[in-house]
């Protein structure tokens, strides 16, 4: 068989910047190329693998449910559905939800939402913050590289200084639906919110009949130290956007509804495959092995263990580490990719944040010796003459 990379090279859309690396398997936080190399996955599927690679309970729930029912339109309730409503009901607070697909679908809904709750129209977001590539969402997100080829996107959007209260205030005004923001900002450069900003915003946003909308797609189910991480902050969203790991990796996303936005009107929104019982199933299974292994203390405990092995990390060429429970960026003083590419070469795959920043999500079931691997690794890189990107 000709080189998988030479094939997805030659049929891709073109959108991906892809890596030498084909990933064909995996277990917890390793995974192995088609040449049967193995690494530490850092990338967790973009945040999509909090539980680890093959989970065993996961994958015979998936097993089971195809086996039994895989499509049902929500418009015929379904066991696996209404359990699951129930529960992410019960684990947010909040009382009724919108099942979808994706991380996007999830900001899109809740933005359609917004707007029918409040019947305004403006839309208040952070700069560096990410929220997904359809157009509400895209308008939304700050990255002028995402944006700007799809200009004019939706009217009424627009971004103020992440962590400046002052800013905000000038911002929202009696036309604001909805103030959306990330509770650590995950692809702009992983910058978490003080504790201030995030509760100032929400009491800015009720005093001035504004929803406030919270995107926690990337830091959701464990990934911060906390099964969600809104309860760092003891916040009350009005809307809650959830994805990446909510269905143990199959695609899934939820936006959860608060008392504020109540009820909505039948036929504003809608989505084929959402909620089906398929990924319900993947996602009751997934949500149980997260308490079964305790994955948020485990995410805070080793994710200040890593931090500290970060920090420890004595190289002129690290500006910051920042973060929250196992998102963790390392800023460098340089551009990350080509150290990024020199990790991947040694067995451990990261992501970037921003131009400068590199970013690890790894599965939350890692070990202490795999982040022993991967500071290791990365003292051994930032020592070496400085690598060159090349073109993958
Ligand atoms: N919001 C945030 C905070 C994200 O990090 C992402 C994806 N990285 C999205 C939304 C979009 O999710 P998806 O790629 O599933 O559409």
């Amino acid at each position: 068989m000709a080189d998988i990379f030479e094939i997805e090279s030659r049929y891709t859309s073109g959108v991906y910047a892809k890596r030498h690396v084909t990933v064909v398997r995996g277990e917890g936080a390793v995974v192995w190329d088609d040449q049967g190399h193995e690494y530490i996955d850092c990338v967790g599927g973009q945040g999509t693998a909090n539980l680890g690679h093959a989970n065993a309970a996961v994958a015979a729930a998936i097993a089971a449910q195809a086996q039994r029912l895989i499509s049902c339109p929500e418009i015929f309730p379904n066991d696996q559905r209404a359990a699951l409503m129930e529960r992410l009901t019960q684990l947010t607070g909040m009382p009724r939800v919108f099942l979808c697909n994706s991380g996007t679908e999830a900001v899109e809904a809740a933005i359609k939402f917004a707007r029918v709750a409040t019947k305004r129209t403006e839309i208040v977001a952070a700069m560096r913050g990410f929220h997904g590539r359809t157009f509400g969402a895209l308008s939304a997100t700050w990255n002028k590289a995402y944006r700007e080829p799809f200009e004019p996107l939706v009217p009424g959007y627009s971004h103020v200084p992440y962590n400046n209260l002052e800013a905000l205030s000038q911002a929202v005004t009696d036309k604001t639906a909805a103030v959306i923001l990330e509770v650590v900002q995950g692809e702009g450069g992983v910058y978490p919110g003080s504790a201030e900003y995030l509760r100032g915003a929400q009491q800015l946003c009720r005093e001035r009949s504004a929803l406030l909308i919270i995107d926690k797609v990337q830091t959701g189910f464990g990934r911060t130290g906390k099964l969600f991480a809104i309860q760092h902050h003891k916040l009350q969203p009005d809307l809650l956007c959830l994805a990446k790991s909510i269905a143990g990796g199959l695609p899934m996303g939820a936006t959860m509804i608060g008392e504020r936005v109540g009820v909505l009107p039948g036929h504003i929104h809608g989505s084929t495959f959402g909620g089906n019982p398929l990924a319900c199933a993947a996602s009751l299974a997934a949500l149980s092995e997260m308490e079964r292994l305790d994955l948020p203390a485990r995410a805070a405990e080793n994710g200040a263990y890593f931090r500290e092995r970060l920090q420890e990390i004595n190289s002129p060429l690290i500006r910051e580490v920042r973060g929250l429970g196992l998102l963790m960026g390392v800023e460098l003083k340089k551009k990350s990719a080509p150290y990024i590419q020199a990790l991947g070469k040694r067995g451990v795959l990261a992501l970037s944040a921003g131009m400068n920043v590199i970013r690890f999500l790894p599965p939350l079931v890692i070990t202490r010796e795999q982040l022993d691997r991967v500071t290791d690794t990365l003292t051994r890189v930032l020592a070496e003459p400085a690598p060159e990107a090349v073109a993958e």
